[in-house]
């Protein structure tokens, strides 16, 4: 028999962490499900080392601090954290109770649902060379997580995106040799200042060029790229190569469950329900009028979209929780 929860968040970003905690805030016997071995969403997976400065009250802080801080902050009132499990199919009982099976076959019972998935679940388009794999977690990687895992190291970039660009000039101030490999003619997706940090850190640029092969036993030792427009082919040495290739993002099963969908959105009212009533989205899955796409904004969604679900269960409670300054559970603490 599975447990009841009065909410169910999908996703473990920003936004389903903190709406986790004031879920607790509002008393709510809540569950939290992420489709990744680790919660914090886009920040964990695309950008954990780089520094956010655009949430109020804190001046600067890394992306992965500020994920260990919403994952600290959901735990407060013990809601339960599921790992590792993609929800992809919907039920709805015959007692009105929602049935949510993840892909592993799993099966969650919850009187809500907080849809907090972003873009969906996203997988990163892999470098396409045969035996490319082999290297894969030991010189071939597909993220930048920590910076000083490069240092001293000759490393290759593949890619001409924001991340890929940033990447480099980021490295070539801890490595002995970087060099971007694009197989576009100019830098056409990244900003203007990141094309300027290239040169002023001595990146090697490789325009309209690609890789077509890795060389090395266990560990990459070169790798060989084509010009494209000549087809000239250049042996370049490397101790790990990073390919920034783009991802794939998908709602998958959650296309299929007659919510309104706009602008690849969870389209909400101001209560942030979807349009299947008992199903909420916040965070970059709900979509708007003059949606702003901020971390700081899913938190406020969150607390609405509880304070909705709340009012739902118990029309007699407060439309919203104490505030945590006279909060019991921290009163008590302090
Ligand atoms: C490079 C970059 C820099 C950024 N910089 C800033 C910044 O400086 N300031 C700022 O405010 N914003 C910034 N943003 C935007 C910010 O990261 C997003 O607005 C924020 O992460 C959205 O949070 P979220 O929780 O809604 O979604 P996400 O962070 O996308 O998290 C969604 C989670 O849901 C999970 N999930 C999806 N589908 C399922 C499923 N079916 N089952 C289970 N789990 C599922 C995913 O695995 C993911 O962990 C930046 C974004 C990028 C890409």
């Amino acid at each position: 028999m599975n447990d009841l929860y009065d909410v169910t968040i999908i996703g473990g970003g920003p936004a389903g962490l903190y709406t986790a905690f004031y879920s607790g805030m509002r008393s709510l016997k809540t569950k939290l499900i992420e489709a990744k071995p680790d919660l914090g969403g886009v920040v964990t997976h695309f950008y954990p080392e780089k520094c956010i400065y655009d949430v109020g009250g804190i001046v600067k802080i890394r992306g992965e601090e500020l994920i260990e801080q919403l994952t600290q902050q959901a735990k407060t009132f013990q809601p339960k954290i599921v790992k590792n499990q993609v929800i992809d199919r919907l039920k709805v009982q015959e007692d009105g109770l929602f049935q949510l099976t993840s892909t592993n076959g799993d099966v969650h019972v919850t009187r809500k649902i907080i849809l907090a998935v972003g873009c969906g679940t996203f997988e990163v388009n892999k470098l396409q060379l045969d035996g490319a794999e082999r290297f894969e977690n030991t010189s071939l990687f597909y993220a930048v997580h920590q910076i000083r895992q490069f240092s001293g190291k000759r490393v290759v970039i593949s890619g001409g995106g924001d991340a890929a660009l940033d990447w480099a000039a980021e490295l070539s101030q801890v490595c002995r040799q970087v060099t971007v490999v694009y197989r576009g003619d100019s830098f056409t997706h990244a900003l203007e200042h990141q094309v300027r940090r290239l040169r002023k850190h001595s990146v090697n640029v490789k325009l309209n060029s690609e890789l077509i092969d890795l060389s090395g036993s266990d560990k990459l030792q070169s790798v060989t790229i084509r010009e494209t427009k000549t087809s000239q082919t250049k042996v370049i040495p490397a101790d790990a190569l990073i390919v920034n290739h783009g991802f794939r993002f998908g709602l998958g099963g959650i296309e299929n469950w007659g919510l309104s969908i706009e602008n690849n959105g969870i389209v909400v009212d101001q209560r942030m329900e979807s349009s299947v009533k008992g199903i909420f989205a916040i965070g970059n899955a709900a979509s708007y009028p003059n949606k702003f796409y901020l971390i700081a904004v899913g938190f406020v969604e969150g607390a609405a979209a509880v304070n909705a679900i709340k009012h739902d269960l118990d029309p007699e409670a407060p439309s919203q929780a104490t505030v945590s300054t006279h909060h019991e559970k921290f009163v008590q603490k302090d």
